[in-house]
């Protein structure tokens, strides 16, 4: 029945598939986002009747009508994990359920209907299950998964929709960073804010990327990878990336990450950080740290690391950070010690080579 916690999946394999020498050509190289697999899951929420009509079809183009309500209100929301081929040869997911609540999180943010965490659930299973085979095998490789929701209904007009589409997609990546991990260069934007407070800052919507690429333009232009993001009210203190959180890593051993103060995106990444960081004793304290703490202590070496963390990249370097007036460099520009230890603590805990003390990771097979 439909608007209960649980939908039984309508199957519909699809009749026209990738070849399979052309799917492992596609994998021998996939870069990030560019190649997507054979299927894809889409329910549907209708006001007064619930969600519906949960299915596995091949994925396709959505035919959709020119007065949809997101096309012009932009109420749209999205989630990003991955699944990956483990050391025991099965397949799991890393803390879909952490995803699966922040999804709904976003979506009353958004004032957009809840969905069971069973269906989200249930649909990352399903779409992985009847597309394994685009999971690609090598040790940096994964199947990254887009669960995402938007308004459907076909009207103008300021209010919350009334139907719904939730879909998800699945795209083979291959690392990150081709060549090895290369500590990034930030931009600290004069110019741009990402998110105030009352604002969507911590839902994750599409509009707080696209109020991003602004800056994230900025900073290609000043030769840099990624942008940081100040708070909005003082421009003072150091919120995250644009899709991306931050640490920084002081000469004691303690790590500092600014607050969840609802102008950051609460990564899954960071609160794993966090646990794995203190599991190593080390102090972790979410507190807000200015620009000109940052460039102080990266100057007089009281902060000796900074990187940055989400799904995509798991944990990312940053060893330099320009701004108009000049530039400075942490840790000589080179890839922290804690870093990397924490990025590998991470890695193989997904990749099922060191053991899941904290319950993170779910078996598909
Ligand atoms: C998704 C996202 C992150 C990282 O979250 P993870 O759950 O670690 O992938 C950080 N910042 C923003 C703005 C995001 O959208």
């Amino acid at each position: 029945m439909s608007g209960g916690d649980k939908l039984d999946f309508e199957i519909r394999p699809n009749a026209n598939p990738v070849a399979a020498a052309d799917r492992t050509a596609l994998l021998a190289n996939p870069g990030f986002g560019r190649i997507f697999t054979d299927h894809m899951v889409t329910v549907r929420y209708a006001e007064g009747k619930g969600w519906y009509d949960a299915r596995v079809e091949a994925r396709a183009p959505i035919p959709m009508d020119p007065a949809s309500a997101v096309l012009h209100y932009a109420q749209e929301i999205f989630e990003g994990l991955k699944a990956y081929h483990t050391a025991d040869g099965g397949v799991s997911m890393f803390r879909p359920d952490a995803n699966a609540r922040r999804f709904n999180l976003s979506a009353d943010r958004m004032s957009m209907p809840a969905l069971p965490e069973a269906v989200f659930l249930d649909s990352l299973r399903e779409l992985i299950t009847i597309d394994r085979d685009w999971i690609p095998t090598g040790e940096d490789g994964s199947l990254y998964l887009r669960p995402f929701m938007y308004a459907s209904e076909v009207f103008l007009g300021v209010r919350p929709a009334r139907e719904y589409l939730y879909v998800v997609i699945a795209s083979p990546v291959g690392a990150y960073f081709s060549g090895g991990i290369k500590p990034v260069t930030v931009w600290v934007s004069p110019d741009y804010t990402r998110a105030a407070p009352g604002g969507t800052g911590a839902a994750k919507c599409g509009g707080n990327y696209a109020a991003s690429l602004a800056a994230q333009a900025e900073a290609i232009e000043a030769g840099c990878d990624q942008v940081v993001f100040l708070d909005a009210v003082e421009q003072k203190y150091i919120d995250e990336l644009g899709g991306m959180n931050i640490f920084f890593v002081f000469d004691d051993g303690t790590l500092v990450t600014p607050p969840l103060t609802g102008t950051i995106l609460p990564g899954i990444t960071r609160e794993s950080v966090i646990t794995l960081a203190r599991d190593a004793g080390h102090e972790v304290v979410e507190r807000p740290i200015s620009f000109d703490e940052w460039r102080a202590g990266a100057e007089s070496g009281r902060i000796r690391e900074t990187f940055a963390c989400g799904t995509a990249a798991v944990i990312t370097p940053i060893g330099e950070a320009r701004f108009p007036s000049g530039a400075f460099t942490v840790g000589g520009g080179a890839s922290g010690e804690v870093t990397m230890s924490l990025r590998q603590q991470l890695v193989d805990i997904q990749r099922g080579s060191a053991p899941d003390t904290h319950g993170w990771i779910h078996k598909i097979a």
